[in-house]
């Protein structure tokens, strides 16, 4: 295709060049023609001048020889001296070519004595006639007068050639002026051949004129041809016309005698051929003319009218080439713009296609999403970064419905405060302290307990967990909220708890009777004689003893327990300062009290300055007392307990407690575990316990919303940590303080 139209641009350029040359062409041969018709008028005016002069000449000379054979003729007594001085009379006159004039006579062979002795009693003194050859009749020149040569040789034998003899018997016979074939002159025959020259003769009869009229001889005048053309014709061709003269030959034809060339280059233009009647013969006179000179010829106007035709077609076909190729080479962009757009046009129709079947996956994924997230039996919300509420499940909106609270879009967790409690029941939950708004402030809040309250129905107990959402580059987007109803557990929670406060209140009566009972049987026994008491068996009294106290402890512990899960919760400002130290001091007052007696080891405990958290004071203080009493227990035989008790900074809605110890630490694996009842690691190492502290702890932490962990205490022992929500800031500036018990 691309290169048909190449081809195309090329056909046309050719077809321009070609018109355009050819009509320069035309253009030029018009021009030429004009000119050519105006120099063939030039050209025939100068060919009639130029035959007009040579026959006008040949006319003049044939007048000159015949006048002077006529003079010569006039002579009765012909001497040497009468031709010098007739024949002298021609010098002065213009004959170009003209090299002499003799006078001539025949003789037979026998004559040529008499003859020679004759002519020189006429003058010619020593004239010796030199016969050529032998034939019947010879022509010697007698008397010779030189008009271009000094030579004046008389007694030549002019019956040598041929050419002379016809003219002489010619002349004799006409009684005419005649014109000799061309030759080469007899005297010029010992010349070199470049020098020789085709000539002719003009011979005029001499008659007696006084006597009877017979023929005396002849007037002969030798013209050589070149030299005759050059004086007569040079000026008529004045440079512009080659001329070539030819004259009868021996044979009939007309050869060249004789020329006028140019030198310049030969044009195949006019030629013009010409006779010029010369005595009894015709010359031809042959006319060419010169390309640069006959200004009629000149092809200075034809070349330019043709190179400049031929220029124009030749840069308008370079313009056509180059337009049609500029053309192809737009039409080659053009293609190629066309189909870098269309591959473009492509890929974005593919690009779009993938777009919308990513689109598509992600409205079925969403879809999906929605589905799972609506059959689920807990609510999901999400909120964005600024906490307005974006996603709700059916859950969601049904228990929202089902409580009948307002239908705003933020009603629930974040605008309608009045509707949530905390986990008490009775603490209205502020608006940061909503899960979503927490995950958006913390990064996450794990299992945080709330109550949520309808006009009409009993109100429900949520469990949270929720979690901040980021974007791939870790913008903040939002967060989302899990919350599921733990109500009915809860109610068998407290159900529990009550059953077993019950039982252990049941318990507490019938053992604090066999402690009383043991006591007195111990002290009934103290009063026996000593023989009669060492045979009962009263070691037994002590470990019935042991058995009650246990007993007893884990009751305490079962009510606590039972206690924490169902109790009320009533929050206020607690003053950890204070509750710790009191703690602190109700553990360790009665070991400052033995110290003296028993030499027993008194442990280092330091409190920094601790925060106020909304919590429910006898809770939390079971708490502390329990992590306080396990720091204090679980140490190497031996040594002092040391106790380490600190805020560390937490977020703004939470407080965070540390308790560090140096005891005999957890391992690491062990650390959830020992959160459950009745765990219980160190049976073995004679450590006392029911295995229920912990678990206590952790259920008043969590139904506060915070959390509480163990890790390794850097420094050996462990660390146990939890957090509370926070009530007035702690201030940082209070330095820690040690309560050593001395
Ligand atoms: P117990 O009544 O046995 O102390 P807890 O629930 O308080 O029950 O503790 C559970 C178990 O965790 C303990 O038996 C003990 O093995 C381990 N434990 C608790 N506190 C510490 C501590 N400070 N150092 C080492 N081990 C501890």
């Amino acid at each position: 295709m691309r290169q048909a139209r190449r081809r195309s641009g090329k056909v046309w350029a050719t077809l321009v060049a070609v018109v355009g040359l050819s009509a320069s062409f035309g253009a030029s041969r018009l021009v030429d023609n004009d000119a050519r018709a105006d120099a063939a008028g030039l050209m025939d005016r100068r060919v009639a001048v130029a035959q007009a002069t040579v026959a006008g000449e040949t006319r003049r000379y044939a007048g000159v020889v015949s006048q002077l054979a006529a003079a010569v003729g006039a002579q009765r007594d012909l001497r040497a001296a009468d031709f010098a001085a007739l024949s002298a009379a021609l010098r002065p006159q213009e004959l170009p070519g003209a090299s002499s004039v003799a006078f001539v006579v025949s003789a037979t062979p026998a004559q040529i004595p008499e003859v020679q002795r004759r002519w020189r009693a006429q003058g010619a003194a020593g004239l010796k006639l030199r016969a050529s050859g032998s034939r019947p009749q010879h022509l010697f020149t007698t008397f010779v007068q030189s008009l271009a040569d000094q030579e004046t040789m008389a007694g030549r034998d002019l019956s040598v050639a041929a050419e002379p003899v016809e003219a002489f018997t010619e002349a004799a016979r006409s009684g005419q002026v005649t014109v000799s074939d061309t030759y080469v002159l007899v005297k010029d025959r010992q010349l070199p051949a470049s020098q020789q020259q085709q000539s002719f003769i003009l011979v005029a009869p001499v008659y007696d004129a006084a006597g009877n009229g017979g023929l005396r001889g002849w007037v002969s005048m030798a013209v050589r041809g070149q030299a005759f053309m050059d004086g007569v014709l040079r000026s008529a061709s004045q440079g512009v016309m080659d001329i070539v003269l030819r004259a009868g030959a021996g044979d009939g034809h007309l050869v060249p005698v004789a020329s006028i060339l140019s030198g310049q280059r030969r044009a195949d233009g006019l030629v013009r051929q010409v006779s010029v009647p010369v005595a009894q013969q015709h010359w031809l006179l042959e006319f060419r003319n010169t390309t640069q000179v006959l200004p009629g010829m000149d092809t200075y106007l034809t070349a330019v009218v043709f190179n400049s035709g031929a220029l124009v077609s030749l840069l308008l076909a370079a313009l056509v080439l180059t337009l049609a190729r500029a053309r192809d080479r737009a039409l080659l962009q053009v293609a190629k713009a066309t189909a870098e757009l269309r591959t473009d046009i492509e890929r974005r129709r593919e690009a779009e296609s993938q777009l919308r079947s990513a689109r598509d996956e992600l409205a079925h994924r969403e879809q999906f999403l929605d589905e799972v997230l609506n059959a689920i039996d807990v609510m999901v919300l999400a909120c964005d970064a600024d906490g307005r509420l974006t996603h709700e499940n059916d859950y969601s909106r049904r228990l929202h419905s089902e409580l009948g609270a307002p239908g705003s879009d933020d009603a629930w967790h974040v605008g309608a405060p009045a509707w949530f409690t905390e986990a008490d029941g009775v603490t209205p939950l502020p608006r940061e302290r909503t899960p979503l708004l927490r995950a958006l402030s913390e990064g996450s809040v794990e299992g945080a307990e709330m109550m949520i309250h309808g006009a009409d129905t009993r109100p429900r107990v949520l469990l949270a967990h929720a979690r901040q959402l980021r974007t791939a580059n870790g913008a903040l987007r939002g967060a989302v909220v899990v919350c599921s109803d733990i109500t009915q557990l809860r109610e068998y929670q407290k159900q529990l708890g009550r059953f077993a406060g019950v039982v252990a209140h049941d318990l507490k009566a019938p053992l604090a009777s066999i402690g009383g009972y043991i006591e007195v049987i111990a002290d009934a026994c103290a009063e026996l004689p000593q023989d009669l008491r060492s045979r009962l068996p009263l070691p037994f009294l002590g470990k019935v003893q042991a058995g009650v106290d246990r007993m007893s402890r884990l009751i305490e512990d079962l009510l606590a327990h039972s206690t924490a899960r169902s109790a009320v919760l009533q929050p206020e400002d607690v003053d950890l300062d204070r509750l710790v130290a009191e703690v602190v001091g109700e553990r360790t007052g009665h070991l400052q009290a033995a110290a003296g007696s028993t030499g027993s080891l008194l442990p280092e405990i330091y409190v920094g300055p601790l925060p106020q958290v909304r919590a429910d004071a006898g809770l939390v203080r079971q708490v502390i007392d329990n992590l306080i009493g396990n720091a204090l227990k679980y140490v190497q035989p031996g040594k002092a307990p040391r106790i380490d008790i600190t805020a560390t900074p937490g977020s703004s809605a939470m407080a965070r407690i540390e308790i560090a110890d140096r005891g005999i630490g957890i391992p690491e694996d062990k650390r959830d575990e020992i959160f459950a009842s009745f765990t219980r690691l160190h049976l073995d190492a004679g450590y006392e316990g029911t295995g229920l502290g912990l678990s206590i702890c952790q259920e008043i932490i969590e139904r506060h919303g915070g959390h509480i962990g163990v890790t390794a205490n850097p420094g050996g022992g462990s660390c146990f940590w939890l957090t509370l929500p926070a009530s007035p800031v702690p201030d940082p500036q209070q330095p820690a303080r040690q309560l050593t018990l001395t």
